[in-house]
């Protein structure tokens, strides 16, 4: 199937790249799509979104690992323009949000702006021009804001371990599944036992001949209370809007009510922490392999996982939980710290992502040539409202630092975010402005007042590490607050919080504005 309908210039070859454009977005998931949506529909046409891969997508078009599904609810997993009246059930599988993407795409007539297969190499800020400079695998442009919807979860990690590369067997990770690698009958590890993993599992378990799971640290896992939904459901969604809106807010506000939990007193979590439990006990029934299931540290601190048949797949007879640590890999299998190699076909690395040093922050230098990269490790990750850097003018982060949530849909969070971009858009031209960045006063209050949340959150006292901190300790990728709060905080884009620089400027430092911090 072409993904892109019958527009030919996104089928094949790479039509050109403009010598200019006002916006330049990069990346084609949740946040680049619906950035380029609602830029058409605001009338701004200038626009390109560069895509490295062939079609929209990003997270969900990447991870199409076995088992692949949202563990945040259907009905909170659409842009609040385009609700989706065909999920088949209350947990999206990975394809289904896959497809409700490519159609969004194909309806919304903006596909002619994209350029997939085309990767974003550089972008620099030209002082000079009040532009940024881009260079693409497709050739260069300028631009004069620069829009990185890349992703958080975008760039697969794997392990750190010694050997890992002398390994003969398959090795894929859970985000690049290498699909025409029969996996029926073969020797199997899994490393790692977060998200992607208690999906991965159960769904390979029966396939394989033996699966050997490692374990470094036992992850929370709830019930998955997901179902089909009823035909009555189906029909009222397709048919009467109003009813998909009441269940999206009713979920949505369900879902709030969890973040005292995270933010302000772990106790509240005690029914999650009954129910997983429980969850352990009906799963598995031979003691020490519940004991060694047993997570060491408080609910919520890492994500919270759902799954009815994680703890039954860990149970089955050719199923190995290995939580001795890992000491090497050697080229036919992985060996414990007790001198066990376990000699196996294949590797899968459900290892996670890099989030805390994205890798697009070293293609991206601002003022002065500083790399976004070298910016955060000086001065920790962090930009104004989530999205905007001092340093680097006319840049907007979708889904930047401290925007992540775990109780609640990242699309509420980015369509947040889109209309902040829009606003500092329309204010960028009313007022003339050339280019503008966040105040060091205005960021550093931002910045402090969230890490000020952030001591008492159980992502800092639960007593785990994870992915949402920083090398630190600091964690700089979630949002502390409610979803709401976010989005009255960024509602309106506040020229005053920045310094701008006029457009009549012949020199551009001349009409530079200070503003107070
Ligand atoms: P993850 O949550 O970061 O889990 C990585 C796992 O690999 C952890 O168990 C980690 O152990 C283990 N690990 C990493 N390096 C290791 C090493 N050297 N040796 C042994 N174990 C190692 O990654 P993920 O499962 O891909 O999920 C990442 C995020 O993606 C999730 O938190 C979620 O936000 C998102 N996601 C969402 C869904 C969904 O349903 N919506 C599904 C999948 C993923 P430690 O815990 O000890 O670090």
């Amino acid at each position: 199937m072409n993904p892109h309908g019958d527009d030919p210039s996104l089928a094949g070859t790479v039509a050109p790249l403009p010598p200019h454009v006002a916006v330049l977005v990069v990346g084609a998931g949740f946040g680049g799509l619906g950035m380029a949506i609602k830029l058409a529909e605001k009338g701004v046409h200038d626009f390109l979104v560069v895509e490295r891969a062939d079609e929209v997508g990003g997270t969900w078009r990447d991870n199409t690992y076995p088992g692949a599904a949202c563990d945040v609810p259907s009905q909170l997993y659409s842009f609040s323009f385009a609700l989706n009246p065909g999920w088949s059930r209350s947990f999206s599988p990975q394809a289904e949000i896959q497809d409700y993407l490519r159609e969004v795409a194909q309806e919304s007539g903006v596909l002619g702006r994209f350029r997939f297969g085309v990767s974003f190499d550089q972008g620099a800020w030209d002082e000079d021009s009040q532009r940024w400079r881009v260079r693409t695998s497709a050739g260069e442009c300028t631009a004069d804001v620069l829009v990185s919807a890349a992703g958080a979860l975008s760039e697969p990690k794997m392990p750190d371990i010694d050997g890992i590369g002398s390994f003969q067997g398959a090795v894929f990770h859970s985000a690049r599944w290498n699909h025409a690698y029969d996996l029926s009958g073969k020797r199997v590890a899994v490393i790692g036992t977060g998200a992607s993993s208690v999906q991965i599992v159960p769904e390979i378990a029966g396939q394989v001949e033996r699966l050997d799971v490692y374990q470094r640290t036992a992850p929370w896992v709830m019930p998955r209370r997901d179902r089909p939904y009823t035909r009555a459901e189906l029909f009222a969604f397709r048919h009467l809007p109003g009813v998909q809106r009441l269940y999206r807010t009713a979920i949505f506000w369900a879902r709030e009510t969890m973040v005292p939990a995270f933010t302000i007193n772990p106790k509240l979590a005690a029914p999650a922490k009954k129910a997983s439990l429980a969850n352990i006990r009906r799963g598995i029934s031979d003691p020490d392999l519940r004991e060694r299931v047993t997570p060491h540290f408080e609910i919520g601190c890492k994500r919270i996982l759902i799954s009815n048949d994680w703890y039954p797949a860990l149970d089955r007879e050719n199923v190995e939980l290995v939580t001795e640590p890992i000491a090497k890999v050697t080229p036919s299998g992985v060996v414990t710290e007790d001198g066990t190699e376990r000699e196996v076909d294949v590797l899968v690395n459900a290892t996670g992502f890099h989030t805390t040093d994205l890798p697009i922050a070293h293609r991206i230098s601002g003022r002065g040539g500083l790399t976004l990269a070298r910016q955060w490790e000086r001065e920790g990750m962090s930009a104004h409202k989530g999205a905007m850097t001092r340093g680097f003018p006319n840049l907007f982060l979708i889904v930047g630092p401290n925007t992540g949530l775990g109780h609640s849909s990242m699309v509420f969070m980015i369509e947040s975010q889109i209309a902040y971009v829009l606003d500092a858009l329309r204010q960028m031209r009313a007022r003339d402005i050339a280019s503008l960045e966040p105040t060091r006063g205005a960021q550093d209050r931002w910045t402090k007042d969230i890490q000020r949340r952030m001591e008492r959150t159980v992502w800092h006292t639960g007593g785990c590490s994870s992915w949402y901190l920083d090398a630190q300790g600091r964690n700089v990728t979630l949002w502390p607050r409610t979803t709401f709060r976010f989005r009255a905080l960024t509602a309106r884009f506040d020229v005053h919080e920045h310094d701008v620089t006029a457009h009549h400027a012949s020199r551009p430092d001349a009409d530079r504005v200070e503003q107070p911090t």
